[in-house]
């Protein structure tokens, strides 16, 4: 990166970042760490404005400590930039003394080196991207027709179908935090308080009027106990299904490469396709744990909560009998059996192709 100083367009002070070429820019490294080493260091102020920043530095931790400054003439600066002369000569700038140095020219020159550094960062992960683009798109076709979504959808209809009310009431759970509660029958001792005082006023002839000098029963009450919380409380929610999220997924992530591709050199355009492309990586994470969900609903110890609660839930309606047994749901009730099942064979996608495309997310 050692130019010449006839190689300088004619636009050396303004414009210098502008006028670069989009390969120019790829091509540039826009920090050092040890400026100092730089050819043609000045310890001088710059002879004149005609200048452009051509380096920033950032030194924090260093062992050799901040950098000498041409203005202050300190070494006091841990951030700063190297200004390039027309001539040649490089010149390091505290973060701070440039503005005294060139007054409000400074800002422009930062503006323009922040802006190229952060185009040539962002062209940098539009590429990068783009790069793994065919495996994307091959990858994506397969996740779509994994044999795992068409199990997800079979088994999640049949539960539905089989055990309709019981879905219906997992729904509705899961639809919040997904604790569950079983109504647990205990004495009612302040109903008892209560009755006994009122029976305590009454004279003995009041109450063999009403029937109540006998022996005083215990009051029962119902009360809530709550017993834990549904594991893979997607599976009984309804909404998207992994299938179309994932389709969603795909049709987003097509539309924001050939936005990459098409868009140019625009960092907003870039931005908005690598927001695009991120929002669709969550969708995705969220459906392979829609996926998974699946699993932890038919876990052994979700069965045995799920069963214990439906069975006293029916207690008090149509007396069924639910019994957890491995990766299997049984309802029994005086007309036989339905039975909701794990399949036999299922398995989550591969999804590490995402962790592709958040690496090249990350690239500077
Ligand atoms: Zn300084």
């Amino acid at each position: 990166m050692e130019n010449t100083v006839d190689e300088y367009p004619s636009n050396f002070t303004r414009g210098y970042w502008r006028s670069r070429t989009e390969q120019q820019l790829l091509d540039t490294i826009f920090d050092t760490s040890s400026p100092e080493l730089l050819n043609g260091i000045s310890c001088d102020i710059p002879p004149d404005k005609e200048v452009h920043i051509e380096l920033a530095y950032s030194l924090n931790g260093r062992p050799e400590g901040r950098a000498r400054c041409v203005f202050c003439k300190w070494s006091n600066h841990y951030n700063g930039f190297v200004v390039r002369h027309r001539s040649g000569s490089r010149h390091l700038v505290g973060k701070d003394c440039g503005f005294k140095l060139f007054g409000v020219d400074w800002s422009e020159f930062t503006k323009e080196f922040d802006a190229a550094r952060d185009l040539a960062s962002y062209l940098r992960r539009r590429n990068a991207v783009l790069a793994i683009r065919d495996y994307t798109v091959t990858r994506l076709a397969v996740l779509q027709s994994d044999p795992c979504i068409d199990t997800y959808d079979d088994i999640r209809r049949s539960f539905r179908e089989v055990l309709p009310g019981l879905y219906h009431k997992l729904a509705t759970s899961a639809a919040g935090d997904g604790q569950i509660s079983i109504e647990e029958k205990t004495r009612d001792f302040a109903a008892e308080e209560k009755r006994d005082d009122k029976l305590d006023r009454m004279t003995l002839t009041e109450r063999k009027a009403l029937g109540l000098n006998g022996k005083r029963k215990p009051i029962f009450k119902f009360i809530p106990v709550p017993i834990g919380h549904i594991s893979g409380k997607s599976f009984f929610k309804t909404g998207t299904s992994p299938r179309e999220s994932i389709k969603n997924a795909a049709s987003i992530i097509s539309d924001a490469f050939t936005g990459l591709e098409n868009g140019g050199t625009n960092v907003r355009t870039i931005k908005k396709h690598l927001k695009q492309l991120k929002d669709a990586v969550t969708i995705i994470e969220d459906s392979v744990a829609q996926l998974r969900n699946m699993t932890e609903a038919f876990e052994a110890g979700n069965l045995a909560l799920i069963a214990r609660w439906a069975t006293n839930l029916s207690a008090r309606t149509d007396q069924a009998r639910y019994v957890a047994e491995i990766g299997t749901l049984r309802r029994i009730d005086n007309y036989g059996e339905r039975v909701a099942q794990y399949p036999a064979k299922y398995r989550l996608p591969n999804v590490d192709f995402i962790g592709a495309l958040l690496e090249a997310f990350r690239t500077y």
